[in-house]
């Protein structure tokens, strides 16, 4: 008998995660889509004054249905859309990634399915094993779109419980149009919810509207978001979504109570009054990706669009060698996405050129 008496289907499984090296022996980190822009002073001394407040409440649970973020939340999407986004609409938890497992827990489970098309989010396939819900993907074309008759057929046949879509897509960039949510929706019906996760939403290009413009149209449509990307706060962990207030008090059962620390809300809702700043540099990571985009092209490579602060390039060939002669220069990048392919999360100019310096080095080593 071996040891832990872990679940079977767990027993070896390595626990997901990009590889986490010291700033100090890789100086330019690129491979976990993180904003590369900290907060200004002002915006860090009314974190810490916020989190000091809460500290003096920290022999109490913090507020269970943590209503003030969720207000500040559902005023902050509705700047997003034409019409209003209410509290009840919205849900918050640490990060989207438990957002996520939430919707699983509530809405999957044994003898239910998820359904995404690959390349997808790699986490989504640990969420179904983690919440024992079916997994099944499908796939995208080779320009990383969504044929829709096909995806329609597939929802014909394994009828979801749970539709995965990341828009922009994770490791592609590729963002979905409103017309392919729509016939999603409309095809999976009551039956089940469509997960449009909009973790880079705020980096799209303009011209591609947010699903939660849907959202009135559709009530099975869950729309998340993260703090973690354009916000610029990863290490806060805050993810949230919007959806109908019967999705929310659907996720209210499977949560654990006041699993949002007092210091968690309070530095949330810190970090919203400082959104402007926060969001302050979303434009120019914009137009580095688009540059980046150029310049891959320029080099040779294929590049997907993309709508996110990362871009998918390829094909290097070995990627795992050219990812390897990167980091032995000091860059870090993602080995991610199909065969041949790499990430490479968007960071300051000063990084970004170094990322093309040591890509340049190491093609021609590799030539
Ligand atoms: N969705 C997608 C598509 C992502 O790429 C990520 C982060 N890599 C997440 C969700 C989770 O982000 P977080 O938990 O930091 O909100």
């Amino acid at each position: 008998m071996s040891f832990p008496p872990i679940r079977p289907e767990l027993a070896g499984i390595e626990p997901y995660g990009a590889p986490q090296l010291p700033v100090d022996l890789v100086p330019v980190q690129l491979n976990v889509n993180e904003n590369p822009y900290g907060p200004s002073e002002e915006c860090v001394a009314d974190i810490a004054a916020s989190a000091g407040e809460a500290a003096r409440t920290l022999n109490r649970y913090p507020d269970r249905e943590f209503v003030a973020l969720r207000t500040a939340l559902a005023s902050y999407l509705s700047r997003d859309v034409p019409g209003e986004i209410v509290p009840e609409q919205v849900w918050a938890a640490n990060g989207s990634n438990e957002v996520m497992l939430q919707l699983l827990q509530a809405f999957g489970g044994p003898g239910r399915t998820a359904l995404s098309f690959a390349p997808t989010y790699s986490m989504y396939p640990e969420y179904a094993r983690d919440s024992m819900t079916a997994w099944v993907a499908g796939r995208r074309e080779d320009d990383f779109s969504l044929d829709l008759d096909r995806a329609r057929a597939l929802i014909a046949e394994v009828r979801p419980d749970v539709v995965l879509l990341p828009s922009p897509n994770n490791p592609t960039g590729t963002a979905l149009p409103p017309e392919a949510i729509t016939v999603l929706c409309e095809a999976v019906g009551d039956r089940g919810v469509v997960v449009v996760d909009e973790a880079y939403g705020e980096f799209r290009r303009s011209g591609v509207p947010s699903a939660l413009e849907l959202l009135p149209a559709h009530r099975n449509l869950v729309v998340t978001r993260t703090m973690s990307k354009a916000f610029a706060a990863a290490g806060l962990r805050l993810g949230y979504l919007a959806a109908d207030p019967a999705i929310c008090d659907a996720i209210r059962v499977v949560r654990l109570p006041y699993h949002l620390s007092a210091v968690t809300q309070a530095t949330a809702l810190a970090a919203l009054r400082h959104a402007p700043e926060l969001l302050g540099n979303v434009d120019q990571l914009r137009a580095q990706r688009d540059k980046t985009v150029a310049w891959l092209r320029d080099q040779g490579l294929q590049v997907a669009d993309s709508d996110a602060n990362f871009c998918l390039f390829g094909t290097v060939g070995d990627r795992h060698a050219v990812w390897q002669g990167l980091l032995d220069r000091g860059v870090l990048i993602r080995e991610t996405g199909p065969d041949g392919w790499l990430r490479v999360s968007i960071g300051t100019p000063e990084e970004m050129a170094a990322f093309e310096d040591a890509l340049v080095a190491v093609m021609k080593e590799m030539a």
